[in-house]
């Protein structure tokens, strides 16, 4: 598929005139919450650093709830038509258990995913201009947004959008500095070998950091890894290294590279996990969305969903703002992300410090491997019917626990 060139040269003029919305970040996130806004008939500036396509460091994989803002967006089958389909995610424990996890699962290079649904908000009226942003007035009754080239944007309100840079916006009450929560890097792999499944890999050698394998079609492999700095504290990362061990370890891993026809370099890239609401208005006319305010998943560094998420709730509270004249439902929405969303990442980093445990995390592995009703929870937690807690609990891995102590009283 090509694109052409998005955003150069906006036939709209855009000095003196004020927006009903202007929208900071055109990734996932920001497309979404413009893409709805401007169906509804608001003005809405769409504003990127980037010419798109743009490329993005990720790996590429769409899963269940990034599926399900694509159909509410309408854009489902639009993406499907260019993303691999595969039906099994294989997740390998730290002693390297493998558990199959059904599901629907896309996978396409983000530099064509973000075109599209830059694509779709364009198509429903935003306009979209290529500038970076370089500061924020937000006050009472407008919002003024400055960019490095001298445009001045007047809105009413403000939505900023701008991934793991937060240099733009402290949102909150008390501003701090928000360093991020990791970091994780890919690059393109092409090869013969044929893997028809994503594979993610908690092996106890890159453990508490994880790593991939995502196929995208005609031979293209998106292979990565992440770290968590929460777990990594004491020891120097080196992130280049975990990558190396991946590769050196894990046997698809190795196959990939023995037979490699080609390979990109590492291209790497912040990550923020573990959604910060308190982050997302910042008391006058302004609200975060996206990785800006935490959203990807901790554990597995998903987060394109829960930004496109992000953005489909703003845009009602951003809409139900401007049609009451008031910032009052800006200054929910802090609330509704947390009742709406926190409730997950909670699922998620418990996960997470699990498998920093290895001996746990296998004996999940384990008990999901032999358990049927444990296999369709795990299948659940990806489609969002269950919460990880379901699985990452003393409850769900009680009886391999006593299976695992009386074989170790028994010296077997
Ligand atoms: C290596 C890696 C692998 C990953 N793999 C996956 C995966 O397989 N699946 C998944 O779901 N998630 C994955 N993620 C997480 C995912 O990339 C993010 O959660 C997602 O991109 C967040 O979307 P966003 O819209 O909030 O921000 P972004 O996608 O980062 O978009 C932010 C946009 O803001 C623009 N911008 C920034 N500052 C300014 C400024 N001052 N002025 C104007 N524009 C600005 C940028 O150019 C960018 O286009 C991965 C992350 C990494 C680092």
């Amino acid at each position: 598929m090509t694109f052409g060139r998005l955003g150069s040269g906006s036939p709209t003029p855009l000095d003196g005139r004020e927006w009903d919305v202007a929208v900071v970040g055109a990734g996932p996130a920001g497309t979404t919450a413009a893409h709805l806004l401007a169906k509804e008939g608001h003005t809405v500036l769409l504003l990127d650093r980037a010419p798109f396509p743009r490329d993005k460091a990720c790996g590429d994989a769409l899963i269940p709830d990034t599926l399900n803002s694509l159909r509410r967006l309408g854009l489902y089958e639009e993406v499907r038509q260019v993303a691999q389909r595969l039906g099994t995610l294989s997740a390998y424990s730290p002693a390297g258990i493998r558990v199959d996890i059904p599901g629907e699962f896309l996978t396409v290079r983000r530099y064509t995913f973000d075109a599209l649904l830059l694509q779709g908000a364009v198509d429903n009226g935003a306009t979209f201009h290529v500038a970076p942003v370089v500061s924020i007035d937000s006050r009472a009754d407008r919002v003024r947004l400055t960019t490095r080239d001298g445009l001045t944007v007047t809105a009413k309100v403000g939505i900023v959008a701008t991934g793991a840079d937060t240099s733009l916006f402290r949102g909150g009450s008390t501003p701090r500095p928000s360093a991020p929560s990791g970091v994780a890097l890919r690059c393109y792999v092409r090869s013969p070998v044929s893997i028809d499944r994503l594979i993610i890999s908690y092996d106890r050698s890159i453990v508490p950091g994880y790593a991939w394998i995502f196929p995208l079609g005609d031979g293209l492999y998106n292979v990565g890894c992440g770290i968590f700095y929460r777990h990594e504290r004491k020891r120097r990362i080196n992130l280049r290294k975990t990558f190396a061990t991946f590769v050196e370890t894990i046997p698809q891993a190795r196959d990939l590279w023995e037979t490699q026809c080609s390979a990109t370099s590492l291209v790497g890239a912040r990550l923020r996990c573990g959604l910060d609401a308190s982050m997302a208005y910042d008391g006058a006319r302004v609200i975060g969305i996206g990785e800006v305010i935490a959203t990807t998943f901790p554990f597995t560094g998903e987060g394109i969903g829960k930004a496109m998420e992000t953005g489909e709730i703003a845009a009602a509270s951003v809409a139900e703002s401007l049609r009451q004249g008031t910032t009052d439902a800006l200054a929910r929405f802090p609330t509704i992300l947390e009742r709406r969303v926190a409730p997950r990442y909670r699922g998620y980093r418990r996960a997470e410090n699990w498998v920093a445990q290895h001996w746990l995390a296998d004996l999940v592995a384990r008990r999901v491997q032999r358990s049927p009703s444990l296999g369709k929870v795990a299948a659940g937690i990806m489609s969002e019917t269950e919460d990880p807690r379901a699985l990452f609990s003393w409850k769900a891995i009680l009886p391999s626990l006593r299976t695992w102590r009386s074989a170790r009283r028994s010296g077997t």
